[in-house]
């Protein structure tokens, strides 16, 4: 095998992968290098996503979802059930068998595109050489004309709090529970947190989640967080803001958990204990001396626009570069590189990617809050319209929520739109799609939508936005 390529990219991830393939599909020679290890030792592509984050999270929460629907939804449709159980361990099989598919679908897709998978640690070397290390230990140099780094991100540990991967896991450990704990505490309220504390809090275990901050769900629409805390509280989520932790201590009845809050200090006894606190670029061991790519102080890969790194021919991409850590915003980078590479036109917008937490109802948001656009200076427009008015959203028995559309009141231009409610995930398409073609609120008026579909509502709020919706009436 050859050991010189057009492009080597370092990490599989959905940053790197799309990167390879695209500069295969580019007709360029290709190496991606990737060193995941799963728990019993095989490699797999993927990354964090398909192996322990976007993909096994959403497989376990469609498992409970439907268990939780089961048990609480299924009556008004007529649907009784008797005897009704949840087997975590079929979950946990049908989760393992999604992620085995889709990171070895990668190898298919490598294999299309020309990309030599090479499993092992990549080190970026001066003068564009890649020091390859393979799990058994054997060294090869590589050569290439440019380099693509996308080694993502991992964990962030939290002080005073010793992960043992068993009672106090990270979120990898999390989507690995063979049981319900009784107890459970979620450290951290951001999208991870909420999406695994709901996993187990849906087949029972009595979920606490401890935020640093007072304010929940801060990054979304203050009417957004407003109406997920309600939900989330009616579910049994215990949240709790303002609760600064300072230690876990693993105890003979449990892990103790010290926190402070407004009232003093606390300590909470579960059997689990989650750190969901946020997660760090992964750059270790990835530059030789003289590789010229400098990192912040945060540890990011410092990056242009055009995630061009200061060293020449050298690019990076993903979690392990600045912007919201999100498998598609890696993968459109991804895709921009390889593309800018040949000389074609690669371009990320950064000012519409989409946000989604995928709990019940799921939450999802592109652009700007209203608090964002007020500051910015913008006399805003607002249209909101709840999804109890849309004729489908009753019929699926889902009408919580609403959707809303933030514009400007001068120019009609979309800032902003805002979903919480039933497959928000899937309708924040169609806001992306208007922004990114720069969308005037009267553009998605106009626009037919197909009856009777959640879409309406976001027909709806941008109706309301002028006080011309038909299915609600006008404040
Ligand atoms: C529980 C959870 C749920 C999530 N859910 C979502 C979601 O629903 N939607 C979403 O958009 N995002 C989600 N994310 C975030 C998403 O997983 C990341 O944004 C995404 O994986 C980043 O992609 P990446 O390619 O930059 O990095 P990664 O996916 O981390 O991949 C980097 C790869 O590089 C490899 N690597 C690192 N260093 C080297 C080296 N020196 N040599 C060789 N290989 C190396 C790593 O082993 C890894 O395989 C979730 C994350 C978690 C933890």
């Amino acid at each position: 095998m050859s050991d010189s390529f057009d492009v080597i990219v370092i990490g599989g991830g959905p940053a790197g992968y799309p990167a390879a393939i695209r500069a295969g599909q580019n007709k360029l020679s290709v190496a991606c290098i990737d060193e995941w290890q799963n728990r019993d030792g095989s490699s797999a592509f993927g990354g964090t996503c398909l192996n322990a984050g976007c993909i096994p999270s959403k497989a376990l929460l469609e498992s409970t979802e439907l268990y939780y629907r089961a048990q609480h939804e299924f009556a008004a449709h007529g649907v009784g059930i008797d005897g009704l159980r949840f087997d975590v361990a079929a979950m946990q099989k049908r989760k393992a068998g999604i992620v085995r598919q889709s990171t070895q679908g990668i190898l298919q897709l490598f294999k299309g595109a020309g990309v030599t998978p090479l499993t092992g640690h990549g080190r970026l070397l001066a003068g564009l050489k890649v020091e390859f290390t393979a799990h058994d230990g054997a060294k090869r140099t590589l050569q290439a004309k440019h380099v693509v780094l996308a080694t993502g991100s991992e964990p962030m540990p939290l002080r005073g709090v010793a992960f043992d991967g068993d009672r106090i896991v990270d979120s990898w450990g999390a989507l690995e529970f063979a049981e319900v704990p009784k107890r459970l505490c979620v450290i951290g309220a951001g999208v991870i947190g909420l999406e695994l504390g709901s996993v187990w809090r849906r087949l029972g275990a009595e979920t606490v989640v401890l935020e640093a901050l007072e304010q929940f769900l801060p990054m979304a629409d203050g009417q957004l967080s407003k109406e997920a805390a309600r939900h989330f509280k009616k579910q049994g989520l215990d949240i709790r803001l303002g609760a600064k932790v300072g230690a876990a201590t693993m105890k003979s009845d449990g892990v103790h958990v010290a926190y402070t809050d407004a009232k003093g200090e606390q300590t909470l006894v579960v059997d689990r204990l989650i750190v969901a606190i946020g997660r760090r670029p992964f750059t270790k061991e990835l530059l030789g001396k003289d590789s010229g790519v400098a990192l912040d102080e945060r540890g990011f890969v410092v990056v242009d626009e055009h995630c061009r790194t200061g060293a020449a021919d050298i690019w990076a991409v993903g979690d392990c570069v600045r912007g919201p850590m999100l498998a598609h915003k890696g993968k459109e980078e991804g895709i921009a590189v390889a593309d800018r590479i040949v000389g074609r036109f690669g371009e990320v917008n950064y000012k519409v990617i989409p946000s989604v937490i995928y709990t019940a109802p799921e939450i999802a948001w592109v652009g700007q809050t209203e608090e964002q656009a007020k500051a910015a200076g913008r006399q805003c427009k607002i249209g909101s319209f709840p999804f109890a008015a849309s004729g489908r959203a009753r019929a699926m028995e889902a009408g919580a929520g609403f959707c809303k559309l933030v514009a400007d009141a001068g120019s009609d231009e979309i800032l902003g739109i805002h979903i919480i409610g039933p497959m928000a995930g899937e309708l924040i398409a169609e806001a992306v799609l208007a922004m990114e073609y720069s969308a005037s609120s009267e553009d998605l008026q106009r626009t037919i939508h197909a009856h009777p579909t959640l879409s309406e509502a976001l027909h709806e709020a941008a109706l309301a936005a002028d006080k011309r919706a038909i299915d609600i009436p006008n404040r």
